[in-house]
């Protein structure tokens, strides 16, 4: 099979590789669609660390061709999106139900070979059916609105909230949407890129806003356009003007949920004698504990104009390029399409 074998960072190609075979309680697929994310630019680059060689890729859609034992015969011939994240089930926090805390977590597409291939495997109980007449570049969506609902969870929006996103891309705008499926009254969206804040409107934002010459004037640009405060930030910009501004936003009682991700090492000055005044509320938000399903789910019922966000598809030929080149602008989402 065709494969995107990483074995040095920036160096990236298309070889043939022998296809992987299943084993009792795991599925094969054919691989039709695998996703681009911010987190396959950083193994591509080496900012994120892997073994390698390494077939990357983690948000995949395809059709299940071989699922060996009893358990899997529904699944043949399904169209499946792949939970990328595989936990041990045994360690600590896998038995108090934190299995994306997992000591021993593995991931399709980080430490074992992932999507920008022709076949892949995974333990069955990572497949989760999507529709059959779902194209499959938008199953690909399926793990970052994972990702996004978990922040939505912990984000605690209930119905008539104010609602702040940072960041326009696609992450942002998956967010803005699911913010407005939990009922928000207003979702705001913050970004520099003209093209995310026009199709954030497009997509139900009430309002955006570009971000100031420094976090104080971003924070009192947003305050300006919800007097009575705004009760939930979701930070998706992953830079340190963005997540001190984020802290700036949210009304006395409100909530900080942190996703974007910043640099390893980054520091943020932040005054703990404010946060605690404000009796603010600041949480992370990691990958995809027990929302995958639901996504699928979403996904699938077409509850999500993922359409709009899809900006971009290409060859599996054309990957190594594409990941070494800047993102261009105004691109969302770049999916990988196997053609077969
Ligand atoms: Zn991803
Ligand atoms: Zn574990």
């Amino acid at each position: 099979m065709r494969a995107a074998v990483l074995s040095a960072p920036g160096s990236m190609e298309i070889v043939d590789l022998p296809a992987p075979t299943a084993g009792t309680g795991e599925v094969l697929v054919r691989v039709e669609a695998t996703g681009m994310c911010g987190s396959d630019r950083h193994i591509y680059v080496g900012t994120s660390p892997v073994a390698l060689p390494l077939v990357p890729g983690h948000e995949i859609c395809g059709i299940v061709v071989e699922a060996p034992g009893a358990a899997g015969d529904d699944l043949v011939g399904r169209r499946v999106t792949l939970d990328p994240n595989i936990p041990c089930r045994g360690c600590p926090a896998c038995r108090r139900g934190d299995p994306h805390l997992c000591e021993h977590l593995s991931a399709i597409g980080v430490s074992r070979d992932g999507g920008f291939a022709e076949y892949v495997v995974a333990p069955r109980e990572q497949a989760h059916v999507l529709p059959d007449d779902l194209p499959a570049a938008l199953g690909t969506f399926v793990e970052p609105v994972g990702c996004c609902l978990r922040a939505i969870d912990r984000a605690g929006i209930r119905a008539g909230s104010s609602v702040v996103v940072f960041g326009g891309g696609v992450i942002g705008l998956i967010m803005l949407q699911l913010a407005l499926l939990e009922g928000a009254g207003e979702v705001i969206l913050v970004s520099g890129q003209e093209s995310s804040r026009t199709l954030a409107e497009e997509l139900g934002a009430s309002g955006t806003v570009t971000p100031g010459a420094d976090p104080e004037e971003t924070a009192a640009r947003i305050r300006g356009l919800v007097p009575h405060g705004v009760d939930v930030v979701i930070e998706c910009a992953g830079t340190a003007d963005a997540f001190t501004a984020a802290t700036q936003t949210p009304r006395r009682g409100g909530a900080v949920i942190l996703f974007g991700v910043m640099p390893s090492g980054q520091k943020v000055e932040v005054e703990p004698h404010d946060l605690l005044f404000r009796e603010l509320r600041i949480e992370g938000s990691f990958l995809n504990p027990f929302s995958h399903a639901r996504a699928a789910g979403l996904v699938g019922a077409g509850r999500l104009r993922l359409e709009r966000l899809l900006t971009r598809t290409i060859d599996l030929d054309d990957l190594p390029s594409v990941l070494g080149a800047l993102p261009r602008p105004g691109d969302i989402k770049t999916v990988v399409l196997n053609h077969s």
